[in-house]
């Protein structure tokens, strides 16, 4: 039913050139009546980003690379659309009241901070930028509580423990159970995984993303990753989730409740269906993607994780495990590892010796405060560069 009487949800896309962000954007061209754009954000993808612009007739734009403001201001200059360029511009966007929604879909750390600010400011967030919650899940999650924030989660697999969970509020979970594919190299051992390049790394078997989490999906760090979102998404303890790895990529995660009954969530993989469950939640909208059909798919298989192999994914679970700044410091080693690896810097294995180096050596801090998160995050890039000399 059209329900042409409730306003439409005011969305703001930070990272809207991004894997994500377009596949946002195709959702919310749908559905018109439902969505408006409301503020588009990107790194430096002027050309993109101008062209979204002038289709979705957003109030503000704004470019994180500050060289680039000149020839989008130039390029809207005919319009009514604000641009700002810069961190700061960014981080105060996020606080404005122009939006309803945020679609957090900036990669990595620099979603932080205006994902912060848009929960002070009392804004829904539909969360793509996982590496947010990794980083300072306990801070972001206190402060949501506090604003009565809901954060509803993008990621496939949170996505659909999310769905499992509606209708159980006052029913504990036991555990989770987060699939995995396994990536380009499942069932791969060292000495192949030592000569893989950058372009290999970057084929999916099942999912179209950007270069980061396609990186990280490879090494398994993606899952790893995943781990400590759940734990802060769901409330657990790291030893209520399980990895469980699922070539076929249909069944998205599961939810194991205390009478040993399990829940799934499935479908084929496409993430413009966790996109739009989060942005149109707590209702599903009609839409014609392709449906999974078990005559043809036949048969689920899974596996073990090995995590022998794929030791990105074993230090990860022992960030977990450990807490405190160790899950920022992996990440920020990732980001700087990931980002060398890209430009054929250093290799597979050495992204993992990188992670390993700067865990051990940046300062364990138990209970970090927010300040604390900024300076592992600093340090541990430093230091993660300085061991690859970038
Ligand atoms: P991407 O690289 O395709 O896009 C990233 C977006 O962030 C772009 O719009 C880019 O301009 C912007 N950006 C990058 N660096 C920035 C910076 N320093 N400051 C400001 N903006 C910056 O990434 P993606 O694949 O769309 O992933 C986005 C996030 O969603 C990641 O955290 C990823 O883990 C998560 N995620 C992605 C997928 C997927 O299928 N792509 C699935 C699950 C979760
Ligand atoms: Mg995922």
């Amino acid at each position: 039913m059209n329900n042409s009487s409730s306003p439409r949800k005011r969305i703001a896309i930070f990272g809207s050139t991004g894997s994500i962000g377009t596949q946002a954007l195709e959702v919310i061209d749908k559905n018109r009546d439902k969505f408006s754009v409301d503020v588009l954000t990107c790194n430096g993808n002027d050309t993109l980003i101008v062209q979204q612009a002038l289709q979705f007739q957003p109030n503000i734009v704004v470019v994180s690379n500050e060289q680039k403001y000149g020839r989008i201001k130039e390029a809207l200059a005919h319009t009514d659309i604000k641009v700002f360029a810069g961190e700061k511009a960014l981080e105060e966007v996020a606080s404005l009241d122009v939006y309803d929604v945020m679609l957090a879909a900036i990669v990595g750390y620099a979603g932080l901070k205006p994902t912060l600010n848009a929960i002070r400011a009392g804004k829904t967030i539909a969360l793509a930028n996982k590496e947010t919650l990794v980083v300072a899940g306990d801070i972001v999650m206190r402060l949501a509580y506090e604003k009565r924030v809901p954060i509803i989660p993008v990621d496939s697999e949170h996505s659909a423990i999310f769905q499992c969970l509606v209708g159980e509020i006052r029913n504990p979970i036991e555990k989770v159970i987060l699939t995995a594919s396994g990536g380009p190299f499942l069932g791969k051992k060292p000495n192949y995984l030592v000569n893989v390049k950058r372009d290999h790394a970057l084929q999916h078997p099942n999912w179209t993303m950007g270069a980061k989490i396609s990186v990280d999906s490879a090494t398994l760090m993606n899952k790893g990753l995943e781990m400590i979102e759940a734990k802060w998404l769901f409330n657990l303890r790291s030893d209520q989730i399980d990895v469980l790895v699922h070539p076929q990529s249909i069944i998205h995660s599961m939810v194991q409740f205390e009478d040993g009954s399990i829940k799934a969530q499935l479908g084929l993989p496409d993430m413009k269906l966790p996109i739009q469950y989060a942005l149109a939640f707590p209702q599903r909208l009609p839409n014609d993607f392709p449906r999974a059909d078990f005559k043809r798919i036949r048969t689920l298989t899974f596996e073990e994780p090995d995590i022998k192999t794929f030791r990105n994914l074993a230090l990860a679970i022992e960030a977990l495990h450990k807490g405190g700044n160790l899950p920022c410091i992996l990440n920020a080693a990732n980001e700087i590892a990931v980002y060398a690896f890209l430009r054929n810097r250093i290799g597979f294995l050495d992204m993992t010796d990188v992670i390993e180096q700067t865990m051990q050596k940046v300062s364990f801090l138990q209970e970090p405060s927010l300040d604390d998160y900024l300076d592992s995050d600093a340090e541990a890039r430093h230091y993660a560069a300085d061991l690859i000399k970038l």
